[in-house]
């Protein structure tokens, strides 16, 4: 049995594949329903929108978005991007281009590597920046 510290509270916990625990599983949940309820009534509604309605913090809302439980109706939205490239993208963790390059690389992963990882072109004006601007004015 693996113990961890529980994302969400702090806990530990043991480890089932998730990163917080069961108590913060339940309340998880009900949290996702909020937040899917919300998005189907106000379809295309900003993450600060979200999390002001449900009371869902936005740390969670986006977690929802990279675990590709909920996705942003636009394409070019820049609330979320991708890890690799910074384009972006409606849910989880890459763009589709990116998830295919990744792939490639994964079925390749006993041949030695040749470069080093390119740094993701959009370094300077990436997520974190726009996320920080939008608490900002949350507050
Ligand atoms: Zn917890
Ligand atoms: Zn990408």
């Amino acid at each position: 049995m693996e113990l961890r510290n529980c994302t969400s509270c702090g806990r530990t916990f043991a480890y089932s594949g998730s990163e917080i625990c069961s108590r913060c599983g339940n309340t998880d949940e009900e949290d996702f329903q909020k937040v899917k309820e919300y998005l189907y009534d106000h379809p295309g509604a900003t993450i600060v929108e979200v999390s002001e309605e449900t009371e869902v913090s936005e740390k969670k809302i986006l977690r929802y978005l990279r675990e590709s439980r909920i996705e942003i109706r636009e394409e070019d939205n820049m609330m979320l991007d991708c890890e690799r490239c910074g384009a972006s993208i409606r849910s989880g963790r890459f763009c589709d281009k990116c998830s295919g390059e990744l792939k490639r690389e994964l079925t390749s992963v006993l041949k030695p590597k040749e470069k080093p990882l390119e740094k993701p072109k959009a370094n300077k004006t990436g997520t974190k920046m726009h996320i920080a601007g939008m608490r900002k004015k949350d507050k």
